[in-house]
C-alpha cells in the first residue's frame, strides 16, 4: 500500500494520497490545492485516480478538487449537508484571501455508513457534523486508520465558529463516532501533525471530564 500525506496550500491542508500497487488505482483526499504537484506524484507511482474525496467544503480542503477530477476523469464525493459552503466559495476565498478556485457539484454523495476507497483498502464514511454540517471521517477499520478532516487534531479539535460549524455537536460527533474507534486507531488530521484515538481519548481538553 501506498500511503502518503502532505500539507498542500496557505493553509497546510493535510491531502493524502492512497494507491494500491496491485490493481495500480488510487485515491486522494483533501486535495485543497497544489493540483499540479498531487497529478505528478499520482503519474510518478504510476497510479489512475478512482475517487476524489473531500472532507468537507472548506476552501483548503476542496479548492484543487475539480482540477485535479479535469486532469483524471475521478469523480469528486462530498457530503451533501455542504453544499451551502460550496456554494459560498467566493465569501471563503475573501476570507483567506486567495483567489475564488472553480467548483462545481460533486459528482456522488457521501453517506453516513457507506464504503469508499479501494477494493483492498475500503473505508467506511462517518457523519460527523459540528466543524460544518457535512464534515465527514474515513473510518479505514482493517489499516486501523481515520482520516478526520477537520473533526480531530492533535490536542484539539475543529473550530465551530464558521456558517455551518455548532460546538455542542462536534463534541458530541467526536464522542459518540470517533472515541468508539480503538485506542491504537492512527488519525490523520486535516491540519498538523498525526495522533490516536487512545492519545486524545486520554489528553485532548476539549474531550477529557466528560
Ligand atoms: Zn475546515
Amino acid at each position: 500500500m501506498i500511503l502518503e500525506t502532505f500539507p498542500v496550500g496557505p493553509l497546510a491542508c493535510n491531502c493524502t494520497l492512497m494507491g494500491d500497487q496491485e490493481s495500480g488505482e488510487a485515491i486522494v483526499i483533501d486535495p485543497g490545492d497544489e493540483v499540479g504537484r498531487i497529478h505528478r506524484r499520482l503519474t510518478e507511482l504510476g497510479l489512475n485516480l478512482k475517487q476524489i474525496i473531500v472532507t468537507h467544503a472548506h476552501i483548503d480542503h476542496i479548492g484543487g478538487a475539480l482540477r485535479l477530477k479535469k486532469l483524471t476523469g475521478a469523480p469528486v464525493l462530498l457530503n451533501e449537508d455542504d453544499l451551502p459552503l460550496l456554494k459560498m466559495m467566493g465569501q471563503q476565498a475573501s476570507w483567506v484571501g486567495q483567489a475564488t478556485p472553480e467548483i462545481a457539484p460533486p459528482d456522488q454523495y457521501l453517506t453516513d455508513g457507506q464504503t469508499v476507497g479501494l477494493e483492498r483498502y475500503p473505508a467506511k464514511v462517518i457523519h460527523t457534523p459540528g466543524h460544518s454540517q457535512g464534515s465527514v471521517c474515513l473510518h479505514f477499520a482493517p489499516l486501523k486508520l481515520l482520516i478526520a478532516g477537520d473533526t480531530l487534531f492533535e490536542g484539539s479539535i475543529g473550530r465551530t465558529d464558521l456558517p455551518g460549524g455548532n460546538f455542542d455537536q462536534i463534541i458530541e460527533s467526536i464522542h459518540s463516532r470517533l472515541l468508539p474507534l480503538p485506542d491504537e486507531t492512527r488519525v490523520l488530521t486535516g491540519h498538523g501533525p498525526e495522533t490516536t484515538i487512545g492519545a486524545e481519548r486520554r489528553t485532548n481538553p476539549f474531550l477529557c471530564g466528560r
